[in-house]
């Protein structure tokens, strides 16, 4: 039997999500100020990013000759100008399918390939390696657009972009089905390589509703009335978290958003103190920083009512840190890219009671506990937690082999994680099953490491781990690797030196070695060829020195 979420239902609109944010009643007005940038003197009011996503979404068409369901790629760190874009997509008949900004060039030719992109939006200082991705995917210079401050000669700024097009009928756009896709973010999910999670309209405008639901105007339950929140957009806008909880959602409840670009503790509490922050979205490397550090000290953070962390495990020592420190409630969340955003989210009076639960299900959503053999486990004990509800995403893109591994057929979801409930509905991550690495709550994709390390000519065999690192609060990558033959006699010292360079050439700075590499004679394998990567785990927590 699966646990239903003790919450009633939301009723989901058959409405996209341009229609769901723009037109219907809203309760702020539209000149409110939403994108902040934390580093500009910029901002877009609600009605701004309107307007924008409009004529943005007339330019693709008109200009572009944009057809329903072309991707546009986008390769930019949080810009105040990127959700206009993100939204006009939609207005479009569009799909967006936001990158890492610090990917390296093969990284995002793969992204911008596989997605299909027509076209991709940058930043001047991103355009080199923007160039060349875009031109071994067959994206032509002139279907490169540039966000921010800067231009470039090279190619097209979206304000000209907009100006070329002569805008005049805001109401003449694509009426998206609510099963169709609006993004495709990158996911490795249980195994092997990333894989575009086509996230469709319904999935996220349910998702939104069912967060509302039980998060409310965000500081609002705890006694404000949430009307003056104001939020910082540093998480990227290429996870989900980032994308629908901070963009998304701020722009739906209408509250003050300040778009960071990069994570910079200082930088961070200087907003919060300049912008008044009431509410933190935060994975733990920032709980951690706001616990530990003595920046903090610097700076008045007193507006700050409660913060939210998740998209990746939240030690409850930091948590309880936190409070200590600065009186902050920090609740639980848990998400999954291939569900949307968020599935369990702690309530707001839980979070000490029940510190170390990612909380209860969010309305309309089901969940049960799986023995490794596919059958129902009691309450209490452990076990993969699987997720069923209209959050569920709609597959991996032409990847049909992948999602049928992933989805059951009457509808479940294998999230690849370990954990129980209790028998109040609330809910424990334990462990992971999946191959899954987070670095600072980003995806390293185990399989594509190891990939990029078989290719080197002095490596006979890789297999890549996920190393718990409690001073960064965070997974680091560490690589077990066997030597090739004519490499035999090469120091470890000499050989980790030059694999390290040339590894750190070849992907963006979250997948670098941070845990190191390790020689080994052998990788684990079963009869099959498949990497027995909880051999080698259980192997190294036996090497780790006893605390
Ligand atoms: P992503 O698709 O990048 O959001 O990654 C999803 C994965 O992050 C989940 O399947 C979990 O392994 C992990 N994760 C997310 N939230 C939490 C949490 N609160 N506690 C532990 N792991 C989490």
């Amino acid at each position: 039997m699966a646990t239903e979420s003790p919450f009633p239902p939301v009723v989901i609109p058959e409405v996209d999500i341009w229609e769901f944010l723009f037109e219907q009643e809203r309760d702020f007005p539209d000149e409110r100020v939403i994108f902040t940038q934390s580093n500009a003197p910029r901002q877009y009011r609600f009605i701004d990013v309107k307007n924008t996503g409009a004529a943005f979404g007339h330019a693709l068409r008109s200009l572009w000759n944009w057809q329903k369901g072309d991707v546009l790629g986008f390769y930019s760190p949080n810009c105040v100008d990127t959700p206009a874009l993100h939204f006009g997509t939609f207005w479009a008949g569009g799909i967006a399918s936001p990158a890492n900004p610090t990917y390296s060039v093969g990284e995002l030719a793969f992204q911008l390939k596989n997605s299909g992109a027509k076209a991709l939006v940058t930043q001047a200082f991103c355009l080199e390696n923007a160039l060349e991705a875009a031109r071994i995917a067959g994206i032509p210079k002139n279907r490169i657009l540039l966000v921010g401050n800067e231009k470039n000669s090279e190619v097209l700024h979206f304000i000209d972009f907009l100006s070329d097009a002569r805008f005049t009928d805001p109401t003449d756009r694509v009426v998206n089905s609510p099963e169709d896709a609006a993004c495709i973010l990158y996911s490795s999910g249980t195994t092997g390589l990333p894989k575009g999670v086509q996230t469709t309209h319904q999935n996220t405008v349910f998702n939104l509703l069912a967060y509302q639901e039980v998060q409310g105007n965000l500081s609002s339950k705890l006694g404000s009335d949430g009307r003056g929140d104001t939020i910082i957009c540093v998480l990227p806008f290429f996870h989900a978290f980032g994308l629908i909880l901070g963009m998304t959602h701020s722009l739906m409840i209408g509250i003050k958003a300040v778009v960071m670009p990069s994570f910079d503790l200082e930088a961070y509490c200087r907003a919060i103190q300049e912008h008044r922050v009431t509410f933190l979205y935060m994975v733990p490397p920032i709980v951690l920083g706001l616990s530990k550090s003595p920046i903090v000290d610097k700076y008045d953070l007193s507006s700050v009512k409660m913060g939210l962390a998740g998209a990746a495990p939240v030690a409850h020592e930091l948590v309880d840190a936190l409070w200590n420190r600065l009186k902050i409630p920090v609740k639980q969340g848990y998400g999954m890219t291939e569900l949307t955003v968020i599935t369990f989210l702690q309530r707001p009076g839980d979070w000490r009671s029940k510190i170390g639960s990612i909380g209860n299900l969010l309305p309309n959503m089901s969940a049960k506990i799986m023995s490794e053999s596919g059958s129902p486990i009691p309450i209490g004990e452990t076990g993969e937690i699987w997720v069923k509800g209209p959050h569920v995403c709609a597959g991996y893109l032409n990847n049909p082999t992948a999602t049928e591994n992933m989805m059951t057929p009457d509808g479940f979801l294998k999230t690849g994680d370990i954990g129980y409930q209790n028998k109040d509905g609330d809910f424990y991550i334990t462990d992971r099953l999946k191959e899954l690495i987070k670095y600072k709550a980003l995806q390293v994709a185990p399989a594509e490491l190891e990939g990029i390390l078989v290719s080197h000519e002095k490596l006979a065999d890789a297999c890549v781990l996920g190393v718990y690192d409690p001073d960064r609060a965070t997974e680091i990558p560490r690589a077990y690797v066997v030597k090739a033959i004519s490499a035999r006699e090469t120091e470890d010292s000499v050989l980790e030196k030059e694999i390290q360079e040339w590894f750190n050439k070849k992907v963006a700075n979250h997948k670098q070695l941070r845990g190191g590499i390790r020689f080994t004679d052998v990788i684990p394998k079963s009869a099959s060829g498949k990497i027995l990567r909880r051999i080698l785990r259980d192997k190294m927590r036996a090497e780790e020195p006893k605390k």
